[in-house]
């Protein structure tokens, strides 16, 4: 935890070094001086965690007896304190020499690299210590431990400062490290003195960034070394995978063109933190299977359908075809996965088998070939025939010009993203509610919050930085609901934590709210203020008495009312919600709950209170707020609105925009498959494998008359294409990001891109003028010029003042100010400024278990893979750490159907089949299982059904049924 001085009523003043220091009361030593610009060394001491004094490096001379460790030691009004005299400084090089003496000889020492890196080593010098004048035995015998496939731990070089401890505990709240042994073997030790990478260490690299020694040290990662900061370009930009956004520096090794490793850097959000993506997942830029020129698919491979056994379907082809060998992702005809027990062939697509049906282009061909099809397309079938789906992977420019290319190039609001499979149903209850699609505070915000509720969210896997101020908010005292039907690790940190069963989310909170309204513990004058429709949400909830909540959700009556208790008296309250609200048939109505839960307790427009959907992609919120949806001009300004449509033709001097609202993802596949949409052009999307009921994606992407895919790897949605572009990787270009706090950062180019590869806004660009429209950008910023033109929300905010960490948007004054945390203090954005009550009644899925299929399938991510893996499988550490594809059943589930671990399972569905490794966990509850959507060699969407919720047309990935039994493999 932080170390801030208490609350301090006034200051203190004292004398270090002969120079008058006022501080403020509480704060200690250590801080003053350095405040004053004084240095006084440390080892076991870092500012982010509670200081315990144990290496004595950093103490003075405050006149007593013996010498103050300066880290824990307060301020006194009066104090003279000495930092630098000869008898400390003897005390030091004493310490220094008694340190360094059993460390291993420097050139065992990764961080050995920069001196800087390693702080016992840089004291050395300091002082003028060698390990070799010592002439003591080299090393403790500890010995090293290099299970994990990212940390690498010298147990020889530990002194035992308890940073590493810490950091995992206070910081990361993982709670795996301690400590083992007695006397001169005690150790550091992974929980029950396991090795590393055996143990429940999620390779956050937390300890590795706090360690002052070279016990644990990063490995390098595609055999780039680890060498002195001073020989690597820093480049500060930020994450590129989930939506918290964290901001991160990565050093770039120039000879080798290539990152040799990440760090987490200070931004008001993420405060320096990353998890195991971020700090280790960056290397798919630099895979050999980047594509790096165009792509036109040859004659011969018409009519059109998928190249690869994996995206045929055909399974058994799929294991001849790839083989059985472990290798990494070698580029085209790299082969993978297979050998281990439960693991299916597959992984990677075979280059081998797929590149041979395209040939290569040069750009202005392929460019051409893209604008003439789309225009003959659009001249013979209309508006309708067109579609987009843009990435929320994307920066923020290149979704503004995706978009507009789609609507003035094509007349068609025919244009969506990812948004409409992870939140769609959250953002339409949203603006129904509050008239407003973002967060009304901040993840960090928990901190205020004297309760607060996490629900359908797989936060430790989907969200893990902001999970980890979530746990840290609970050790600060904030009472943590946890209410999902896995007992994901979240459970393990919660006061109270409710299993219900899927699809159950409307009558839990139904029930939540009908026991506060009944004990009383409303806010009547927010509900009277601030609010309309009460008395409809009342008499609806007056329905669901906690047993019969009981009834439908499986969570005890009792529990249900300790919930409404906590959180009807709690001051403050703020709801966490990830896509086990959103993704389901009841969607919105489950959104809705939430926001009637906040609105009738008085908990939005106050620190510490508020809606938090915890938006996925790195981007979706920028991706959404840029109007990449086809409801919505850029600002959430209706398609459908006459006036926005005039205002909007004026501002971006086109005629005829289409007056009404577009296709959403799922309707577009519907379309196609149909014979409506006809043309499409994807850029950055992979809907075969994200997309529900892949059988039925299928069909739809083949009936295209013509596809253009823009994207970093031959994606599994690629092999229907007629074209394929290539595009840069988050690295390689320049650009601004929105994350789920309303936080625009700049993304710094890293890397160039490999090939003729090229950045994505310039080929939007390109095939807009192309098509007839007349753009001349010539940078991501003049693009970021136009766009806050047209979005009020974005009002002030410029590439120069977003600066290295970012602005909150809406931000009246970002030159001096971080923006706006806490929204709605006084209305909501709704038409008469109340928050709009929605009662929803509870209502089963579409599709229940029966006796042919009796499990109920929930569909998510893993930590270490995103989405459709097509990064995330190609980086080597979170391949190597998460390589298969499981399903994972209750014990008692598995022994029924006589599974074990790592046995091979077939999963069924009304839809489709697949084979994968089966992981028995104690999260989940009987009758349920889960299967990560990750994996194309066992893609979870073959299972899931398309039926969509009627408001946000968003699909139920979290709920079909499915039939597991032992597979023949
Ligand atoms: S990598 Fe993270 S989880 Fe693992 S031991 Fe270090 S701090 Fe803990
Ligand atoms: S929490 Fe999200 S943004 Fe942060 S490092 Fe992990 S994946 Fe990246």
């Amino acid at each position: 935890m932080a170390i801030t001085a208490p609350e301090s009523t006034g200051t203190v003043t004292l004398t270090i070094d002969g120079r008058e220091v006022t501080a403020p009361e509480g704060a200690t030593i250590w801080q003053a001086a350095k405040a004053a610009g004084i240095d006084i060394p440390v080892l076991c001491h870092d500012e982010r965690f509670d200081p315990v004094g144990v290496c004595r490096m950093c103490v003075v001379d405050v006149g007593a007896p013996a010498f103050a460790a300066s880290c824990v030691r307060a301020c006194e009004n009066g104090m003279q304190v000495k930092t630098d005299s000869p008898e400390l400084e003897r005390s030091r090089t004493t310490l220094t020499k008694l340190l360094i003496s059993d460390q291993p000889p420097r050139e065992r020492d990764p961080k050995q690299t920069t001196t800087g890196d390693n702080e016992l080593l840089a004291l050395a010098d300091r002082y003028g210590v060698a390990r070799e004048t010592a002439g003591l035995p080299c090393g403790s015998g500890r010995g090293i431990d290099l299970s994990s496939p990212v940390i690498a731990v010298d147990h020889d070089a530990c002194i035992l400062c308890d940073r590493c401890t810490r950091a995992c505990d206070d910081i990361q709240g993982n709670d795996v490290i301690g400590r083992s042994g007695k006397g001169y073997t005690t150790h550091i030790a992974f929980d029950l003195s396991d090795p590393m990478g055996a143990s429940s260490c999620v390779s956050c690299g937390e300890c590795v960034a706090a360690c002052p020694t070279g016990a644990l040290t990063n490995k390098p990662i595609r055999n780039i070394p680890i060498r002195p900061r001073t020989e690597l370009d820093a480049v500060d930009t930020v994450c590129p995978y989930c939506g918290v956004g964290c901001a991160l520096t990565y050093y770039v090794d120039r000879d080798r063109g290539a990152i040799a490793y990440a760090e987490g850097r200070e931004q008001p959000g993420s405060h320096g933190r990353l998890c195991v993506k971020g700090r280790y997942g960056w290397d798919y830029a630099a895979s050999p299977q980047r594509l790096t020129v165009p792509l036109i698919r040859r004659e011969a491979s018409y009519p059109k359908g998928a190249l690869s056994a994996d995206v045929r379907g055909d399974m058994a082809a799929a294991g001849e075809a790839n083989g059985h060998g472990q290798a990494d992702d070698g580029g085209p005809g790299a082969k993978r996965g297979g050998g281990k027990r439960g693991r299916k062939p597959g992984g990677l697509v075979d280059y081998a088998e797929v590149l041979p049906h395209f040939r290569e282009a040069t750009w202005e061909e392929a460019l051409d070939l893209v604008a003439r099809r789309l225009t003959e397309i659009y001249a013979a079938g209309g508006p309708a025939a067109i579609a987009g789906f843009g990435s929320a992977k994307c920066s923020n420019e290149e979704a503004y010009l995706f978009q507009k290319l789609i609507r003035t190039g094509f007349h068609t609001n025919n244009v969506d993203h990812c948004t409409r499979l992870c939140h769609a149903s959250s953002v339409a209850a949203l603006f129904e509610g509050i008239g407003s699609g973002a967060v009304s505070t901040t993840f960090g915000d928990v901190i205020n919050a004297e309760v607060a509720i996490v629900t359908g969210s797989n936060s430790t896997a989907n969200h893990p930085v902001a999970s980890s101020f979530f746990k840290q908010a609970r050790r600060n005292g904030t009472t943590i609901i946890y209410v999902d039907p896995r007992a994901d690790r979240m459970a393990d940190h919660a006061d109270i934590y409710c299993q219900l069963k899927p699809g159950t989310d409307v009558a839990f909170y139904n029930g939540v709210m009908h026991e506060v309204i009944r004990l009383g513990l409303t806010d009547d004058d927010f509900i009277a203020r601030r609010t309309s429709n009460y008395e409809a949400l009342k008499q609806t909830v007056a329905d669901y008495p906690p047993e019969r909540a009981e009834q439908i959700t499986g969570v005890p009556a009792d529990v249900i009312r300790r919930v409404a208790r906590a959180w009807g008296r709690a001051k403050s309250g703020i709801i966490f919600w990830g896509m086990g609200i959103s993704q389901h048939t009841t969607g919105t109505d489950n959104a809705r709950c939430l926001i009637a839960m906040c609105s009738i307790t008085g908990n939005v427009g106050k620190p510490g209170a508020g809606l938090h959907p915890l938006r996925g992609q790195n981007n979706v919120q920028g991706a959404s707020d840029m109007g990449l949806i086809p409801m919505f001009y850029p600002d959430y300004q209706k398609a459908d609105d006459p006036g926005v449509k005039a205002r909007f033709e004026q501002a971006w001097g086109s005629t005829d925009l289409d007056p009404k609202r577009g296709l959403t993802v799922t309707e577009i596949i519907g379309s196609a498959l149909k014979g409506g949409v006809r043309g499409m052009y994807m850029l950055g999307e992979n809907p075969f494998l994200s997309d529900p009921n892949i059988n039925k994606v299928r069909k739809a992407l083949a009936a295209l008359e013509f596809l253009v895919v823009q994207d970093i790897f031959l994606t599994e949605t690629a092999e229907f294409a007629d074209v394929v572009l290539p595009a840069s990787s988050y690295m390689e270009k320049d650009g601004t990001y929105t994350n789920t706090d309303r936080r625009v950062q700049r993304g710094r180019k890293v890397l160039d891109p490999p090939g003729q590869a090229r950045v994505d806004w310039e080929v939007v660009q390109d095939i807009a003028n192309r098509i007839g429209l007349d753009w001349h950008y010539t940078s991501s910023r003049q693009v970021f010029e136009e766009m806050v033109s047209v979005i009020p929300s974005y009002k002030n905010l410029t590439y120069d003042n977003l600066g290295l960490t970012g602005k909150l948007y809406p931000n009246p004054d970002p030159e001096h100010s971080d923006g706006t945390v806490v929204m709605f203090t006084e209305k909501f954005n709704t038409n008469d400024g109340l928050a709009h009550l929605v009662p929803a009644e509870w209502l089963p899925a579409r599709e229940l278990p029966n006796a042919e299929y009796p499990f109920v399938l929930n569909t998510g991510r893993m930590l270490e893979h995103w989405h459709t893996g097509s990064m995330t499988r190609r980086s080597y550490a979170l391949d190597a750490i998460a390589p298969t594809a499981q399903v994972f059943i209750h014990p008692d589930d598995a022994a029924e159907l006589g599974l074990e671990d790592g046995d091979l399972a077939r999963v069924s569905s009304r839809r489709g089949v697949i084979e994968l490794a089966v992981k028995v966990s104690h999260r989940e509850a009987r009758g349920n299982c889960f299967v990560p959507f990750h994996f194309r060699e066992a893609a979870a969407n073959l299972l899931t059904t398309d039926e969509i919720d009627p408001v946000g047309k968003i699909p139920e990935y979290k709920f079909c049924a499915v039939r597991i039994e032992k597979a023949d493999g």
